[in-house]
């Protein structure tokens, strides 16, 4: 019998720590990923303790192999290859919400499996059946199994209010999905390769914004080129730090017939984006940078304009850090087709540092500006902050959360797309609404409500903007302190140059600020941040 979904839930944060899933702006729960990334590590090594399965010698290897056949009708054919040293049977789940859950938008059916010759030719076939989570496949001491099923992303329904549900779903001509949403997982293994294939034999455009892959500058050298994507065909800009060289789309958007790529482990694999259908993509550059826009519908303004807008956007956050964390970010623009009455205008989803941002079919340029652009600006800025500096615990949520929206009005300020004054207004209505006028206000302190990922709306908002709130703040304080101008400023950079690739933590934090200001702040985040005790007014947000 199927439970309802919370136990779903509850079971896997058990085994996993927290559903994978790219971390969803401006609603509750947003920061599955960081949770999750936060407790894998311990996950993978105690896996066997709690589903109480036998330690398995070698790790085994994975293959998923993606068929596009079909996808242009909603849905994708799976085959996924385990190799190794196989227990007798095998859980293979995908995260709460796809089985169990009837509304949601991803369902996985038509199960097969076959045991393997090592030629791949399929030998005999295995017993399969059904369990809460996903498929018990009886491996009966093969070494090499291949697991077949139909991945259908049918419409969510328009009402469902939690933005992760409408990351996978069919497209103009093809479908998005979600690296969690498509990729079953072998419970209570060790896995060491990973490797995800695409066949594509429609030669239909195919993006994948997350991982950035491999981009292959030369002309395809045959159908079977297992290079990647969209940056074919892409030509530097002569100038690069002002040109802006727009590609026709049909130059930009490659159709590679296959595509390979390893992620590095099960939560890259969780975080990939894949988009294919009537997708159109333009390519520029920022410095070392490839900048993307796609999208897979037309749009009251040019898609060149939104592109210039995404450049501009990615060049002060890379001006401001020094470099881009990654060799390309791409920014994919949706239709949000979210209808549910607390629904908001604009959604952003990160994944790396590309972002799915979904916006009203009826989204005029000046609502671009203003409203999708601090959206693109916060989800790109989690690149740096979030990503390249890794959130992992929940007890710094407030300042990845609070500094990264304050620096995206502040970006967006210093690139020419945002006025000052609008700034001001928006950041100064939001934090008098959500922390000064919120109710939990001097009853709950600001890194405790940014934490609690479950928390409700009221709280999550409390929260964020307390995080704000406290990273300007902090900032006046140093200043104050130091005589240094904007001396967060220096913090932010310092944590991207010395701590890349690390997860960030208060004690960090702590010696980044030391080391800049010579200012010891742990009382003051004790008193203003950790504890309940209101932080002092603003004096200046921009
Ligand atoms: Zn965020």
């Amino acid at each position: 019998m199927r439970k309802a979904q919370q136990s779903a839930l509850q079971r896997y944060m058990a085994r996993r720590g927290a559903p994978p899933a790219p971390a969803p702006d401006r609603r509750p729960f947003t920061h599955w990923r960081w949770v999750r990334l936060a407790v894998l590590t311990v996950l993978l090594a105690s896996t066997y303790a709690l589903v109480g399965r036998p330690r398995i010698a070698e790790p085994v290897k994975l293959t998923y192999e993606i068929d596009l056949t079909a996808a242009a009708t909603g849905r994708l054919v799976i085959t996924m290859i385990c190799d190794g040293d196989l227990p007798e049977s095998l859980d293979l789940v995908l995260p709460p919400g796809v089985f169990g859950n009837p509304a949601g938008g991803v369902r996985a059916r038509d199960p097969q499996a076959h045991e393997l010759g090592p030629d791949g030719r399929q030998v005999r076939p295995l017993h399969v059946r059904s369990v809460e989570d996903g498929w018990r496949l009886e491996t009966s001491g093969s070494r090499r199994t291949g697991f077949i099923y139909t991945v259908d992303l049918s419409a969510t329904p328009g009402s469902e209010q939690d933005v992760r549900r409408h990351i996978s779903t069919p497209v103009a001509g093809g479908v998005r999905a979600a690296g969690f949403e498509i990729f079953l997982e072998p419970l209570g293994v060790a896995v060491s390769d990973l490797t995800v294939l695409v066949h594509n034999p429609a030669d239909m455009p195919l993006l994948v914004p997350w991982p950035a892959l491999v981009r292959n500058e030369g002309p395809r050298r045959s159908a079977s080129d297992a290079s990647l994507g969209f940056g074919q065909g892409y030509r530097p800009a002569e100038d690069t730090s002002l040109a802006t060289s727009l590609e026709t789309p049909a130059a930009a958007a490659p159709v590679p017939a296959n595509l390979m790529f390893h992620p590095r482990d099960l939560a890259d694999l969780n975080n990939a984006l894949l988009v294919c259908g009537d997708i159109r993509t333009l390519t520029t550059q920022a410095g070392d940078c490839v900048i993307q826009l796609a999208t897979d519908r037309d749009w009251l303004f040019a898609d060149e304009a939104a592109l210039d807008l995404v450049r501009r956007i990615a060049r002060t956050e890379m001006g401001f850090f020094g470099s881009a964390p990654t060799d390309q970010i791409t920014v994919l623009l949706s239709a949000n087709d979210i209808t549910g009455s607390e629904r908001f205008d604009v959604y952003g989803v990160h994944t790396g540092s590309s972002v799915l941002v979904m916006l009203d079919a009826e989204t005029t340029w000046g609502m671009l500006e203003e409203q999708a652009a601090s959206v693109i600006a916060h989800e790109m800025f989690h690149g740096w902050l979030g990503e390249a500096v890794r959130q992992t615990d929940p007890a710094m949520l407030w300042f990845t959360e609070g500094a990264t929206t304050w620096y995206a009005a502040r970006m967006l300020t210093a690139a020419g797309i945002w006025r000052p004054d609008h700034a001001r207004g928006v950041l100064g209505a939001r934090l008098d609404r959500d922390y000064a006028g919120n109710g939990l206000l001097g009853r709950m302190p600001v890194a405790t409500a940014a934490a609690d990922v479950m928390a409700s709306n009221e709280q999550v908002r409390y929260g964020y903007a307390g995080g704000v709130t406290a990273c300007m703040a902090l900032d006046e304080m140093l200043a104050e302190a130091s005589g240094r101008t904007r001396p967060l400023d220096e913090v932010m950079r310092r944590l991207y140059t010395e701590h890349r690739g690390q997860p960030l933590t208060r004690l960090k934090l702590e010696e980044t600020v030391a080391a800049v200001t010579g200012v010891r702040c742990g009382v003051w985040l004790d008193t203003y941040v950790y504890g309940k005790t209101t932080l002092p007014p603003v004096k200046s947000m921009l």
